[in-house]
């Protein structure tokens, strides 16, 4: 019950789930930063899919590759080429846009304006010359032609398009000058998987097929981000490549939708919300021989939240000639030599977890109020129980906080004794906290305590030795 970000921005910022980067001086465009709800959430879901893929195949291994890497590894891979968007820039307000997205845009109007015709064909055009792909001079003619309109200035005054490329460039070293010690932040994660490939296959003892695991920054001068995590200057993927027998590719990746896609569903995102969408043929990456994105329906709209790439043996070619090294598998069963081919599964951990929150929240009528809550799976919520004594007796505090350090060695758990019950749960709703218990006086007679859920507000009289179990059965849901 979403229709856009701000709900989730705003309590983001309250909770202390997510904060704008350097918030005091104003912030920093498309950078934020995490607070101590958001890094607790953000780390479960990392360690949620890390498990899924190392602890659970025996045939996935994890790397942790340094951000900087050689420059030559961006030549190999196609950045330095082909990591461009086609950017614009308002001659009055100095503003950049992006021109795909003017024009994506400027489609949506034709369509609220019922003319389907119009935006259908000019869907076409985007589709075949838009974005990464090049061919500038056909977006800038659609530009000019249908005076598309700077969306917030109402100006209508571009400079030519120019390809702006997405990579941050630093200098390299102390005594570093000029473009020869140029060095880049990585994009993606996966090229230092890539280069990382003989090494783990020389000391794994894997074999065909196995996959590469890791998660870590990545940094991209997007030339328009203005949506939340969605689309960030400097963020986390959580990144698998996966190395096959050619002609076993095919088959691989359709087993590797569809364990992705049950992966999401495991996170307790809600069915009607997830998608897969298959990228066209004439819109494949100049590296894939198919493509589709798993896609969460998001208040801004159906958008990518995981690829899933079949990535040929594009990367590992490109690093061999780029290199001078071999980057052939000698398959023993078989007796032969081949050149993998890659798998590859990738998700921004930050749009995933933005999936997750817009997906958990809610806002529910009680007794005339309105009570906003994240129903998160309990797996994946930054606090697993707040523990209260109903009132500041000593009596109580002690047995509450027996209980705070006996379950503290299995959760992460919250003790809180401020405000009257009712608001202490609601805080605990709002942070997504799945089990409150309430330690009162009746509990000391027989040793018992109230355990009270999340989503349905339902409280249930336990005995404190029994409350373990319980907590343990109700994390399982
Ligand atoms: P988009 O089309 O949204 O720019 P992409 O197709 O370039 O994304 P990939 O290069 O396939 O994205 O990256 C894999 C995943 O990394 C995406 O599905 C997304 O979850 C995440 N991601 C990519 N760019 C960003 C960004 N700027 N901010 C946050 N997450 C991102």
């Amino acid at each position: 019950n979403l229709d856009s970000l701000d709900k989730i921005v705003s309590l983001s910022k309250a909770r202390g789930f997510i904060f704008q980067s350097s918030d005091i001086y104003g912030g920093l465009a498309a950078v934020y930063d995490y607070g101590p709800l958001g890094v607790e959430l953000k780390r479960n879901i990392q360690e949620n899919w890390w498990k899924s893929m190392t602890q659970f195949h025996d045939n996935i291994v994890g790397v942790d590759a340094a951000i900087f890497m050689h420059p030559k590894v961006w030549e190999a891979s196609g950045h330095v080429e082909g990591f461009n968007d086609p950017m614009i820039d308002d001659k009055q307000s100095k503003k950049r846009y992006r021109a795909d997205m003017l024009i994506e845009q400027h489609i949506q109007k034709l369509r609220d304006k019922d003319k389907d015709d119009e935006a259908d064909k000019l869907q076409e055009q985007l589709d075949t010359t838009g974005t990464r792909k090049g061919l500038c001079e056909d977006l800038y003619d659609i530009i000019m032609q249908e005076e598309i309109k700077a969306p917030d200035s109402g100006a209508f005054d571009w400079t030519e398009v120019r390809q702006f490329n997405l990579m941050f460039k630093t200098h390299y070293g102390a005594t570093s000058s000029g473009d020869d010690d140029a060095i880049y932040l990585r994009p993606e994660t996966a090229q230092g998987i890539f280069v990382n490939y003989k090494n783990v296959l020389d000391t794994a003892r894997v074999q065909i097929p196995f996959g590469i695991a890791q998660v870590g920054k990545a940094f991209r001068n997007e030339v328009v981000a203005r949506q939340f995590v969605f689309r960030m200057r400097e963020f986390e993927q959580m990144e698998m490549q996966y190395f096959v027998e050619p002609g076993t590719d095919e088959e691989s990746y359709e087993n590797w939708l569809n364990a992705r896609m049950e992966w999401h569903k495991s996170l307790g995102i809600r069915e009607e919300n997830l998608r897969t969408a298959p990228h066209p043929e004439d819109k494949l990456a100049h590296y894939a021989r198919a493509a589709a994105d798993i896609q969460f329906k998001f208040p801004i709209g159906w958008q990518e939240v995981e690829g899933i790439h079949n990535r040929t043996d594009f990367d590992l070619s490109r690093h061999q000639e780029y290199s001078g090294k071999k980057m052939e598998y000698y398959d023993q069963k078989q007796q032969k030599r081949y050149t993998p081919y890659v798998i590859e599964t990738s998700i921004g951990l930050d749009r995933c977890t933005l999936m997750v929150l817009c997906d958990a929240y809610r806002e529910e009528e009680v007794d005339g109020d309105t009570r906003t809550v994240l129903k998160l799976h309990p797996k994946l919520a930054p606090t697993k129980v707040g523990i209260f004594p109903l009132i500041k007796k000593p009596e109580l505090q002690e047995v509450a906080r027996k209980i705070e350090h006996e379950l503290r060695e299995d959760y992460n758990v919250l003790y809180d004794e401020s405000g009257s019950i009712g608001k202490r749960y609601r805080r605990q709703d709002e942070a997504g906290t799945p089990f409150c218990v309430t330690v009162d006086f009746d509990g000391l007679e027989d040793n018992t305590v109230t355990i009270r859920y999340r989503d349905n507000m339902e409280q249930e009289r336990v005995s404190i030795d029994k409350l373990g179990d319980v907590i343990r059965d109700g994390m399982r849901n």
